[in-house]
């Protein structure tokens, strides 16, 4: 069911009573540049349309009352005593958020909060950095205190890594705080320096659901990122200049192959070509060439297939039934990898038969038809569209 400002204000008020204040975040999904960001390369990632919704009111004492509809459950948290669980239940994320900003020195009310949500969960369109900003902003308001979007976006990254225990970069509840309606941005993710480019009138994204996930998101993740860093500790030894894998040229890579095991050396070349990739995509989103876009963005596949090693039969499926269909530029997995969803550009008029077909042909497939949805690039965290008022039929 569509989630509305009037729905999750219904909800919060059947639950609570009272009248609650309503904030959204967009979840977002990355067209290239496949964990560069913790490299401290650059991204390009938009937001999706889908949404994570907060609905909020203050209490006299220090307690939150969360009530998450997807997961039917309520969770009273006490702000004086908030102790991290080892379950990667969803209220790890809502501990998470007020232990970040408490300890950043944001002294929080007690609130009864409702939350919800249409991003799918896992999926890799990072419900969960949608979930900490929308949260943290509403938290943040209901406490009078305003901070700057940057500063936003850094507090909540770490709720993911030191609360909740997975090493992410910045780029998710970066461009979920900063980005704008209608527009990709380029971020570099070493300076946080960014530049918000408008999407191509004729093309659009169709994000598209495996509906598997095959290996815990945490562990593959986690071992990814403790791999670049090995690779830039060898390397460094030669390279004294060298912090990041950002640093490092392609040509540099293959003079200095005979320091790094072949998975090394592969996680490398994925990690340089790709952030080169992220340079020429943002050109060619800025000349309107969605053609070169696709390809690159059918390059990245390829990389994070066969040398990052994070795709799975499922996703290579279902980005080659998407690059069967001739009104596809290019199409990829997005986020983590083993799972959740790929990403397609499509020549805009053919979109809906587009997604006809990738749904058909993905359940002849693998029997199952996909979720799917096409991409319409939404405004930052803040609060929720007003509710239009009822008018009697
Ligand atoms: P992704 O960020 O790719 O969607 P993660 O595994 O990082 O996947 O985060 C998903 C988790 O975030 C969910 O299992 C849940 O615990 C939490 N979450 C995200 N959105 C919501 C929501 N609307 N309501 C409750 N929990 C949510
Ligand atoms: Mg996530």
């Amino acid at each position: 069911m569509t989630i509305t400002s009037r729905s999750i204000r219904d909800a919060f008020v059947s639950r609570f009573g009272g009248q609650p204040k309503l904030f959204c975040a967009p979840g977002r999904v990355n067209i290239i540049g496949g964990h560069t960001d913790y490299n401290g390369g650059f991204v390009l990632p938009t937001t999706t349309g889908l949404h994570t919704w907060v609905a909020i009111a203050p209490r006299a004492d220090r307690t939150l009352r969360v009530f998450s509809r997807i997961f039917d459950s309520l969770e009273e948290i006490d702000l004086d005593r908030i102790e991290k669980c080892d379950d990667a239940q969803w209220y790890q994320y809502v501990k998470g958020v007020a232990s970040i900003l408490e300890g950043a020195g944001h002294t929080l009310r007690g609130a009864d909060i409702v939350i919800d949500g249409d991003i799918p969960l896992g999926g890799g369109l990072s419900s969960s950095a949608s979930l900490e900003t929308a949260l943290a902003f509403a938290l943040l308001d209901c406490a009078a205190i305003e901070i700057e979007r940057g500063e936003l976006a850094q507090l909540c990254q770490r709720v993911e890594t030191e609360f909740v225990g997975i090493r992410c970069g910045i780029m998710d509840q970066y461009v979920i705080s900063r980005c704008a309606k209608d527009h990709a941005m380029m971020l570099d993710c070493r300076s946080l320096e960014f530049q918000l480019v408008p999407m191509p009138a004729d093309a659009r994204l169709l994000v598209v659901d495996t509906g598997v996930s095959h290996r815990l998101p945490t562990g593959e993740y986690n071992s990814r990122r403790n791999e670049c860093e090995e690779a830039v500790a060898r390397l460094a030894g030669k390279i004294p200049q060298l912090g990041a894998l950002r640093d490092l040229g392609l040509d540099q890579l293959e003079e200095n192959r005979n320091l790094l095991d072949d998975r090394l050396y592969r996680r490398c070349r994925h990690i340089v070509s790709e952030i080169q990739r992220v340079e020429d995509a943002c050109s060619a989103l800025r000349r309107g060439d969605a053609r070169r876009l696709g390809e690159l963005v059918t390059a990245s596949h390829a990389s994070l297939r066969d040398d990052y090693e994070i795709s799975c039969s499922e996703l290579d499926a279902l980005v080659e039934i998407m690059n069967a269909c001739p009104e596809v530029y290019g199409s990829r997995l997005v986020g983590g990898g083993f799972g959740g969803c790929a990403v397609c550009l499509v020549h805009a008029p053919h979109l809906g038969r587009v997604m006809d077909k990738v749904q058909t042909e993905y359940a002849a497939q693998l029997g199952r038809r996909p979720w799917a949805h096409a991409v319409t690039p939404s405004d930052p965290v803040g609060p929720a569209p007003a509710i239009e008022p009822f008018v009697a039929q």
